[in-house]
């Protein structure tokens, strides 16, 4: 069987990554799959957490099926459950970089279960390129070393100005309130922003193949979403499905079985490609100020405008 390529998206929280990967994912050939990196925490769940098609996870026929082929993947020990989790946390970056370096696995037995995973996706779904939004840097670093899959890495960028913004709220999940996501403290939010940007470019950039690690703006994204879209689809090697397309900046979306993400992923079929500007008038002066002063070098690199303010 040909490896199974795998287009892992990395980039901060609340970048607009869940809208970002669906649309790339309308092609026949390719499938997203939401946060992959959340898998065995979810359907762990109680009550379950929602599949994208709406059902939960554990009642999804997409993610049974997927069970069924790779059972000894899906069904493991709660306590490496815990571990994967950990792979998320920014301190554990360095470690999984140089393990990578040397060729040991990240977790005995989790880069096995991950790449079962995967071939599981790719045959239930009949698509040759999974799209798997986790954004943590860490995990990209476990797929890149995995033998039998063929990996790509997306790097979406967003204003973190805008992503400290969204952070400051919750959102809440009406239909399934165990999917909503938390609020994060404005620091904190900072220093995420910068860890995973810091591991994205330092290391995932460094871990990929020649020619599979692409940078994008979530705001150049939605400047000129069809061109952009026609661009990400050359980097993935499949052909685009402008039709998609029913506005400039609408697309026209079929159901995805996506785990975690947003929990505006279940909002409908036609969705609209657009900016939420909030933080130009909800950030204080000061708070503008401090995200900038920690995450100068990177907005500089991102071609952020540092000086971009409500004429404040
Ligand atoms: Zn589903």
């Amino acid at each position: 069987m040909a490896d199974v390529k795998v287009v892992y998206i990395v980039g901060p929280g609340r970048s607009g990554s869940t809208l970002f990967a669906d649309v790339l994912a309308q092609s026949p050939n390719v499938v997203h799959i939401g946060e992959l990196f959340w898998y065995w925490k979810r359907r762990q769940m109680v009550p379950p957490s929602l599949c994208g098609c709406g059902h939960p996870l554990n009642e999804c026929p997409f993610w049974n099926a997927v069970a069924e082929r790779a059972a000894a993947a899906t069904d493991i020990d709660p306590a490496l459950v815990d571990e994967i989790f950990g792979l998320a946390s920014s301190r554990r970056l360095p470690g999984l970089w140089w393990r990578g370096r040397s060729g040991r696995a990240a977790l005995p037995g989790y880069g096995e279960r991950l790449g079962e995973l995967y071939e599981a996706i790719a045959e239930v779904s009949g698509a040759s390129v999974v799209i798997d939004s986790s954004k943590q840097p860490g995990p990209a670093l476990v797929v890149a070393s995995l033998d039998n899959i063929d990996a790509s890495f997306i790097h979406l960028t967003r204003d973190p100005r805008a992503v400290v913004r969204s952070w400051k709220t919750p959102k809440i999940d009406e239909v399934s309130p165990v999917d909503s996501l938390n609020a994060i403290s404005p620091i904190r939010a900072t220093l995420n922003w910068n860890a995973g940007a810091y591991g994205a470019e330092l290391l995932v950039a460094r871990r990929a193949a020649p020619g599979r690690f692409k940078r994008i703006a979530f705001e150049s994204f939605v400047a000129a979403p069809q061109e952009r879209y026609v661009e990400l689809m050359e980097f993935i090697g499949q052909p685009a499905v402008t039709s998609l397309f029913v506005g400039e900046r609408t697309v026209r979306l079929s159901p995805s079985h996506t785990i975690a993400g947003n929990p505006g992923r279940r909002a409908g079929d036609r969705r609209d490609i657009v900016l939420d500007e909030a933080w130009r008038t909800e950030l204080s002066a000061p708070e503008r100020l401090a995200i900038v002063a920690v995450s100068a070098p990177l907005m500089r690199k991102f071609g952020y405008d540092l000086k971009s303010t409500n004429g404040g």
